[in-house]
């Protein structure tokens, strides 16, 4: 079997089978799709039309209006350019949280075999033969077999593999076009219906979508031309500096797959090669970053707990656990933005407002929530919360990855400090001296009033 795909259950393929289902539940894209393409294999191999299935289930507690918007932005073009290749398009917006579903069975019961993607959603129980392809790395997690501990140790075997792997996907062509509608089992999603569909979900109206980021192809694809046009030739020297926004902002769209990373390290390449640019140090955070985010998400027992870090960071954490925090804040005062430091603040009402904070400054959010909660236990369960509730490249391996490498993963101890140990821990006078904290300040304050950019 292809290094990409994993066997999930041991149920036969069913020869009653109408049709191959794609069931995405990441990749939400026709392009550079390696789930989709090898779904679009399996049914020309059994001589089938492919079917593609998703469903935005409102169950999960964090469901809102962000999230469910985001989600449906991107459902238009996805549907249009499905059919273009002949593979009609299920998609099921459950309007209450049910765990029955007959709209959902009935999908399943006429699929031959299902190939889905592979990621961190729970395995569903089928009766039917279900595959998983990995679409989201460059290198597949399954090429790199065992758990790396740092960025220096995969980063020769990911440089090693690239040549491999860098490739662009074959486009889709399928044997048995079909123009089944489906009608009885789709909700139709268009961009006039988007608002109401939200509201008639069972989710927190509470949150509304980002001020800042669309959902869909079209718009991932204009970050990254903005990317490409704009960014990447101040990125090496202007990343670490929020308020110069050179960084991508891709994050959204390659955690919802309406963008994938392959396409976009090609792009970036080949751009940077056209126009004489430097990509490596964009590339690092692409690939080498990201994919070691991916390779402990695919190797570690466990994504929410303490209890996978390192022991030199547990040892510091259990030796620091009574030192005095002043201040000491609790969840909701986090959630409010209402620490005493207006930095911080600002990054906090970043991630309500925009739904991502920008790398930098994501370090030190994370680092003084570890200063001011009451426990390193209680400091993790804040940052979770609050990337499931706002942010839109949460819940994703690097949310995980990057919310431990604040207590400690993938990184190394430092000199011993009050309450962090030898974790390394971050100050608001280093922010002040590395980067212009009073524009970036600014500028969260406008978007806070106006709800808009102060530059677009
Ligand atoms: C506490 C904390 C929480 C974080 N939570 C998330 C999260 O929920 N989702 C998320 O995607 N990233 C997270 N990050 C990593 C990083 O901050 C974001 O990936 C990055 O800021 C996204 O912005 P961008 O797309 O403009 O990044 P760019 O600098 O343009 O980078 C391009 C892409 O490279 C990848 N990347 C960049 N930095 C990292 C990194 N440190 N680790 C792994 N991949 C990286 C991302 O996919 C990113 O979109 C977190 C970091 C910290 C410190």
């Amino acid at each position: 079997m292809d290094e990409r795909v994993r066997l999930l259950n041991d149920q036969p393929t069913r020869p009653t089978g109408r049709y191959v289902l794609y069931w995405c539940r990441w990749n939400r894209r026709v392009e550079s799709n390696h789930a989709l393409r090898y779904a679009a294999e399996t049914a020309n191999r059994l001589d089938l039309p492919l079917v593609a299935y998703e469903r935005l289930s409102c169950a999960y507690p964090t469901a809102s209006d962000r999230f469910h918007t985001f989600v449906l932005e991107g459902v238009p073009h996805f549907e249009s350019q499905l059919r273009k290749l002949g593979i009609p398009y299920i998609f099921q917006l459950p309007r209450r949280k049910t765990t029955r579903d007959p709209l959902r069975d009935a999908v399943l019961r006429d699929a031959a075999i299902v190939i889905t993607d592979d990621c961190l959603r729970a395995t569903p129980s089928l009766d039917v033969r279900l595959e998983a392809v990995d679409a989201s790395c460059i290198v597949p997690m399954n090429a790199i077999p065992q758990r790396s501990y740092a960025a220096y140790s995969i980063r020769p075997k990911i440089h090693r593999l690239l040549p491999k792997y860098l490739t662009p996907v074959p486009a889709i062509q399928l044997r048995r076009r079909s123009r089944e509608t489906f009608a009885d089992l789709h909700t139709h999603v268009t961009a006039k219906n988007i608002a109401s569909l939200v509201a008639e979900c069972d989710i927190d109206h509470g949150i509304p979508p980002s001020t800042t980021f669309r959902g869909g192809r079209a718009a991932a694809q204009a970050c990254l031309d903005r990317f490409l046009a704009d960014r990447l030739r101040r990125y090496a020297r202007d990343k670490n500096e929020p308020s110069l926004h050179a960084t991508s902002d891709l994050s959204p769209y390659l955690h919802y797959g309406h963008i994938g990373a392959l396409e976009v390290a090609l792009a970036v390449r080949d751009h940077a090669a056209a126009h004489k640019l430097i990509s490596a140090e964009f590339l690092e955070e692409l690939i080498v970053r990201r994919e070691l985010a991916h390779n402990f998400a695919h190797y570690s027992p466990k994504l929410d707990s303490l209890s996978v870090l390192p022991g030199w960071a547990l040892k510091t954490i259990e030796a620091h656990r009574l030192d005095t925090r002043d201040p000491r804040n609790t969840p909701a005062q986090f959630d409010a933005a209402e620490t005493y430091d207006d930095l911080w603040n600002a990054t906090q009402k970043e991630l309500r407002l925009r739904g991502k904070i920008h790398g930098y400054y994501r370090m030190y959010w994370g680092k003084k929530i570890i200063e001011w909660s009451a426990s390193a236990e209680d400091a993790l369960s804040t940052m979770l919360w609050l990337h499931d509730k706002y942010a839109l490249d949460g819940d994703d391996p690097n949310t995980y990855t990057n919310i431990l490498w604040c207590f400690g993963l993938h990184d190394r101890p430092w000199p011993e400090r009050p309450i962090y140990g030898t974790i390394r821990s971050m100050g608001r006078a280093g922010m002040e001296r590395k980067t212009d904290v009073d524009s970036y300040i600014r500028e969260i304050q406008y978007l806070e009033r106006t709800g808009k950019e102060l530059t677009p």
